[in-house]
């Protein structure tokens, strides 16, 4: 965590930090509720479990509206000092029991310290796609762990953020968060219909390179260098219908052999990305 307060031994807890054990608080209630998207689009917020993320969400500027952690938790640094800074900000602070915890991540031996956030998606037309910009556009995404694993994956990439086009899965459910690993609060987000993509890729200065399993173009053939860079994924089922597919500059393929007809949808989205930034990828001592 790079910004840190004094917890002053504790200060945050002086009247500040809340003990729940019983489930019918209604602060709990409240925040067991969120594992229901009509919940979360009710209160606009959602639920991340972990120290590792809240850390992560506080070095990348995310203020903290509710932070819970365990009992046992009390007294931990790290832990205090994300308490203060929860206070300091306005935020509120529960010290619970595992029984609470349990209820409110629905899991055996839950994270011991767990946030609520605001959700944070971009509008569509301040996106201005530049040079080296590379952007995925995922039509109808259908599963929790595939748009997860690819909003991860977009971050290793460093990709510039994720359009979610159309009908899709909630990137703020719990189970998508959790496969994120973090990278929901470091991938910019973007929700559009398919009319408003179709208008915006007509106007941007964007390459929409479509992947598809009829497409003509190997996907290491395109020139990806120079250009500002829309990589559009179809939906797991049906793949691009032909609205989407009759958008695209190019519409690339990746060559397969064996009895598999299809890649699953975020292996495929890793497959093109890393190489349309293949020429940006380096190995660099600082990372692993
Ligand atoms: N039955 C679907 C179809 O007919 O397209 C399969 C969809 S596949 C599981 C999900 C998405 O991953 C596809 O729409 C495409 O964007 C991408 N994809 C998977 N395998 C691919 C390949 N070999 N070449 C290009 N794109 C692929």
């Amino acid at each position: 965590m790079s910004e840190h307060r004094n917890p002053g031994s504790g200060a945050a807890r002086v009247g500040q930090v809340k003990e729940v054990t019983s489930l019918s608080n209604p602060v709990i209630k409240d925040i067991r509720a969120l594992s229901m998207k009509k919940h979360r689009d009710e209160t606009g917020t959602f639920l991340a479990e972990g120290l590792k993320l809240v850390i992560d969400a506080i070095d990348l500027g995310w203020a903290i509206r509710t932070l819970i952690y365990a009992k046992n938790q009390r007294g931990k640094s790290q832990v205090e000092k994300i308490a203060a800074l929860t206070v300091a900000r306005g935020g509120l602070v529960l010290e619970v029991s595992e029984k609470v915890l349990t209820a409110i991540t629905r899991r055996d031996n839950p994270q011991a310290v767990i946030a609520v956030f605001d959700q944070k998606l971009a509008p569509l037309s301040g996106i201005k796609p530049a040079k080296d910009d590379t952007w995925i556009a995922l039509d109808r995404v259908r599963d929790p762990g595939n748009l997860g694993t690819v909003i991860r994956t977009a971050d290793a990439a460093g990709a510039s953020g994720v359009i979610l086009i159309g009908d899709t899965v909630d990137p703020f459910s719990m189970e998508t968060v959790r496969a994120t690993m973090g990278s929901v609060f470091a991938v910019p987000l973007v929700r559009a219909t398919e009319a408003e993509f179709l208008s915006w890729s007509k106007k941007s200065s964007a390459m929409v390179v479509g992947s598809h399993l009829k497409g003509s173009v190997d996907y290491r053939t395109i020139t990806y260098k120079g250009n500002p860079v829309v990589l559009l994924m179809g939906n797991e089922q049906q793949g691009l219908p032909d609205t989407l597919a009759g958008a695209c500059g190019e519409l690339a393929r990746i060559p397969q052999t064996g009895r598999a007809d299809s890649l699953n949808l975020a292996i495929a989205t890793g497959v093109m990305l890393f190489e349309a930034r293949r020429h940006l990828l380096s190995l660099d001592e600082s990372h692993p």
